[in-house]
């Protein structure tokens, strides 16, 4: 069997039902203080990572600026550098952490047709690649498994996030990237 590769399809799609009284669950876990809960695992001045709920594989985190717009050209100088920063961060703390063999990272801009569910806050996916997972979504379709799965990703990542050059890691909260 073939599967299209699609990860931007699963993202998030239960936003309304689980955040009934939250506009943006991007701009509202930015401002919060409990980043494990959220599964935040890195915060730099203008981004910060999230792990997805719905990973299509383990380390699928989203690399998320700080300003809210579905509008690319709308991110300022500072905003753009920090979060390429950031993504630079990320896929190493992923190489870290995981071992991938491959990436695939991108952003679904313009509305429903790009196929993601959270058009008015851009945020770029970044999915690990191993040689043959396209046979990994119906290995973990129980949703308790993909649960602990996205738990033990959290603490593998932070600790990648944590060892790397100018971070620290408080106890409660996600790693701080200077
Ligand atoms: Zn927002």
């Amino acid at each position: 069997m073939d599967k299209v590769f699609a990860p931007w399809r699963i993202e998030w799609v239960e936003r309304e039902k689980t955040n009934p009284d939250v506009d943006c669950v991007f701009c509202a876990f930015q401002a919060q203080d409990d980043d494990r809960a959220n599964n935040l695992v890195a915060r730099s001045d203008h981004a910060f990572v999230l792990l997805n709920n719905y990973p299509y594989n383990p380390g699928h985190v989203m690399v998320i600026p700080h300003t809210h717009t579905g509008e690319y050209g709308d991110l300022d100088d500072k905003t753009l550098l920090d979060h390429g920063r950031l993504k630079q961060r990320t896929f190493d703390a992923l190489e870290t952490a995981l071992s991938p063999d491959a990436f695939n990272a991108g952003l679904n801009l313009g509305g429903s047709a790009a196929g993601g569910s959270i058009d008015d806050h851009l945020h770029t996916h970044v999915v690990p690649r191993w040689n043959g997972d396209t046979n990994f979504m119906p290995v973990i379709s129980d949703t308790k498994v993909i649960v602990e799965a996205v738990e033990e990703t959290y603490d593998r990542l932070y600790a990648a996030f944590a060892s790397q050059d100018g971070t620290t890691a408080p106890e409660d909260g996600a790693v701080r990237i200077e």
